[in-house]
Order: structure tokens, then C-alpha cells, then sequence
């Protein structure tokens, strides 16, 4: 096989000309079911015997194509596509966890995830025990006989960290773990957390993936390297599955067992499928991923450096900065950048902060990120509103903090507009 380069492996990974029409672009398949080709065909792909289409809540042939470009660029073996990110989050853990197990997870991730991994996880019996990542030892010690995964952030929001993933990933080996990765932040233009040492990625495709705001969606990606045989702790996959008259996925796929449990019965049954549309939006995107990522990663060192050297901001936590405590990390293991998230605090508070985003006129004024689009918000008033002070400090997101998503347009335009509103917000 040659070994292609990333800039046409997001091109064309997956895909190849439509073999009954010759359309060079990856067709919309927006169907719900497929044609057997007799009853034999019908009872092996039912059998999972043979590989095909069936329904599309499991498999859809331009679902299929994202799935193996995903794959492709992190340097799995396989992938999973599925509604949202969050909804990635459950189908990474659904085949590991049973009730009454656990995953350890950081203390640094996306505010919603905090909420799905303190809180609702616990409806299906399962629990998280946050640790600070960059303490090793505290990792170790939080791994317990019910422990089935370990999950954090290469990139982490509110921005401004990084994770040593080489580290983190030799715990995880040392306790036999499986390691799960969300690179929604970094991408894998910027990380590619398998090589890294993790076994599984998941990925908000809503985010830089897809690039431009306009669909949700999730992935799950297999680094086909975890021996789930080596212990009895994933019986999902080493020991018989009854729904498959006692089929053992592991013994019988390989290397692609969870990738394969997850369609066979994680989207069969919990039904978190995307849609073709979905599929075709983000494929669009993946596109140009490098591209953006260059701009976006540009434009946020540019911003960042331009809003650390000015009198009304306290500071500034991107750890593209080399005044960052982060620096010599990016460095070493994200040298393509520190993504193009990030908070800074602007002197004058709570009171200033609201005046700031009242007055932006590039910057959109959103609970997003990871669009070309430049966006800010100020998390105190809005998504850590029901926080106390102190919780909100704790999560990077204190009164006197803006976040911003630095997007792809002019940078001299994106200081220009934020020169303005910093000088209406401390006037
Ligand atoms: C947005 C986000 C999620 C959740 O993804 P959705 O597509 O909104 O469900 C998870 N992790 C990170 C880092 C995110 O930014």
C-alpha cells in the first residue's frame, strides 16, 4: 500500500466513483433499506456471515464512506459514525461497561461531558471518578476491579491545556485499560491520539470536523489493538453473545470487534444512528480539514499573542502562547499547534465580560465551536450559570473569563473587532 499523505487521504479515503452511475462525488444514499438478493443473501447478512446493507439505523453506504475516511486519518482500523458527539461518548463505553463498573475520567473536559459522566451515566449503573490527568500516580490510584476505561481530552476545553497523551497511555497499559481519546479539539491533523498509545477516539464531527456549523454528529474510532481476550473484563466482546445465537466478537472479527459490536448491537439497539445528510455535510468538511486547521491555529496565536500584550486583559490561557506552562508539551507532542480555543480574562470582571460580548460584531455570541466563524462566550452567565463562583473557577470558567473559538477569517480583522469591544466593555 503507498503511503499517502494526510492532505489526500481527507479527500479521498473511503470513497471511490459511484460504481453504477460514475459520480465522482460521494452520492447522498438517502434510503432506509436495501434490496436482498434472495432469501440466502437476506439470512447471511442477519447472520452478520456476510457484510452488506441491511437498515439504515445500522449501516448507510454514504455513512459508510465518513466512517472509513475517519478512520483513515486517525489511523484506526475502523469507525463508527453515529448522532452527536455525546452520543460517540456512550457508544465508546456501551461495550465495555456493565452496572456497577466505572471509567476514570479528567477533570478537564467539555462541560457537557462533565454532566453526562457525573450524572447520567448513573441511570445505566455506571459512575466516573474525575482526576487531574496530569498527575499520573492519582490515575493509577482511582483504577479499581471495576474500572473498564480510561477517558480524557488531547486538547481540552475551555482550552489552554494539553494532555500528555504518550503518559497517560502508559498507565493505561500498565493497568491493562483500554485509553479513549476525544480529539474533537485537536483533530487529527493536529494529534493522532492512536499513535500515540490510545485505543479508541471519539469525536464531535460537529466541531472542526465538519468545520461550518451545520449539522450535528459523532465518531467512534477502533485502533484494532486492544486484546479484549486478555482478561474477563469485556465479556461483550470475548464471550458469547446471545442475540447472535453465542457468537463471540472478538474470536470472530479481530481486530474489528468493536467496531462491528459497535453496529451490530450498540446502533442496532440504542439507535444513535446519522443520517446520510449528516454523513455528507461532514464528508464536504473533512475536505479541507488541514487547510482550516493551519488558518484556525494561525489565527488563534495571532489573537492570543495581540490580547496577552494588551492593558485591559488579565491573561491569557492558550497554550500556543509560549508563556504558556503548557509550551515545551505543545512542543513535544502537538507541534502542529494548540488548536484555537482558549479564555482570557478581561479586567473589570463580570460586568465588563458582558459588555464584551454585547459588543463584538465579527465574533457571534454562541454556545458552539470549531466553526470558520469566530464565536465567543461568556460561560459564567450562560452555560456555568448554575455553577457557584468557586465551581466556576474550578472549571476555567470564572466571572471575569470569555472563551473564544477562533475562526477562520482575517486575524487584523478578528483584533480589530475585539480592540472595540474591549474598549465599550472597560470604557
Ligand atoms: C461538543 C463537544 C462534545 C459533544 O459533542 P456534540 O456533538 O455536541 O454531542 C464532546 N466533546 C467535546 C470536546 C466537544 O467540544
Amino acid at each position: 500500500m503507498v503511503d499517502f499523505g494526510f492532505d489526500t487521504l481527507q479527500i479521498h479515503a473511503g470513497a471511490r466513483p459511484d460504481p453504477a452511475t460514475g459520480a465522482r462525488q460521494t452520492p447522498i444514499h438517502q434510503t432506509t433499506a436495501y434490496v436482498f438478493r434472495d432469501a440466502d443473501h437476506a439470512a447471511a447478512l442477519f447472520n452478520l456471515q456476510e457484510v452488506g446493507y441491511i437498515y439504515s439505523r445500522l449501516t448507510n453506504p454514504t455513512v459508510a464512506v465518513l466512517q472509513e475516511r475517519v478512520a483513515t486519518l486517525e489511523g484506526g482500523v475502523g469507525a463508527v459514525c453515529c448522532s452527536s458527539g455525546h452520543a460517540a461518548q456512550i457508544m465508546a463505553l456501551f461495550p465495555l461497561m456493565r452496572p456497577g463498573d466505572n471509567v476514570v475520567v479528567s477533570t478537564r473536559l467539555y462541560g457537557g461531558s462533565i454532566t453526562q459522566f457525573s450524572q447520567t451515566i448513573r441511570r445505566f449503573g455506571w459512575s466516573a471518578s474525575f482526576v487531574d490527568f496530569d498527575d499520573t500516580d492519582a490515575i493509577r490510584a482511582a483504577v479499581d476491579e471495576n474500572t473498564k476505561a480510561i477517558f480524557c481530552e488531547s486538547i481540552s476545553n475551555p482550552g489552554g491545556y494539553l494532555t500528555d497523551l504518550p503518559a497517560v497511555a502508559a498507565v493505561a497499559e500498565s493497568v491493562g485499560l483500554p485509553l479513549i481519546v476525544d480529539n474533537t479539539l485537536a483533530t487529527p491533523y493536529l494529534c493522532r491520539p492512536i499513535e500515540m498509545g490510545a485505543t479508541l477516539v471519539v469525536h464531535s464531527l460537529t466541531k472542526y470536523m465538519t468545520g461550518n456549523g451545520t449539522v450535528t454528529g459523532g465518531a467512534v474510532v477502533d485502533s484494532g489493538t486492544f486484546n479484549w481476550s486478555a482478561s474477563d473484563k469485556f465479556p461483550s466482546l470475548s464471550a458469547p453473545e446471545p442475540a447472535y445465537h453465542g457468537l463471540k466478537f472478538h474470536e470472530t472479527f479481530g481486530n474489528l470487534a468493536f467496531t462491528f459490536h459497535g453496529i451490530a448491537v450498540g446502533l442496532r439497539d440504542l439507535g444513535m444512528t446519522m443520517n446520510p445528510q449528516a454523513a455528507h455535510y461532514t464528508l464536504m468538511g473533512v475536505e479541507t480539514l488541514s487547510l482550516r486547521m493551519q488558518r484556525h491555529v494561525e489565527n488563534a496565536e495571532k489573537v492570543a499573542a495581540w490580547l496577552e500584550a494588551d492593558p485591559r486583559v488579565e491573561y491569557v490561557t492558550y497554550a500556543g502562547l509560549p508563556s504558556s506552562p503548557y509550551a515545551a508539551r505543545k512542543v513535544a507532542i502537538y507541534p502542529k499547534g494548540a488548536g484555537a480555543l482558549f479564555t482570557f480574562a478581561v479586567k473589570g470582571g463580570f460586568d465588563a465580560c458582558v459588555k464584551l460580548v454585547d459588543n463584538v460584531e465579527i465574533f457571534s455570541h454562541v454556545a458552539n465551536l470549531g466553526d470558520t466563524r469566530s464565536l465567543i462566550i461568556h460561560s459564567a452567565s450562560t452555560t456555568h450559570r448554575q455553577l457557584t463562583p468557586e465551581q466556576q473557577e474550578a472549571a476555567g470558567a470564572g466571572p471575569s473569563v470569555v472563551r473564544l473559538s477562533i475562526g477562520i477569517e482575517d486575524a487584523n480583522d478578528l483584533i480589530r473587532d475585539l480592540d472595540q469591544a474591549l474598549a465599550a466593555a472597560t470604557a
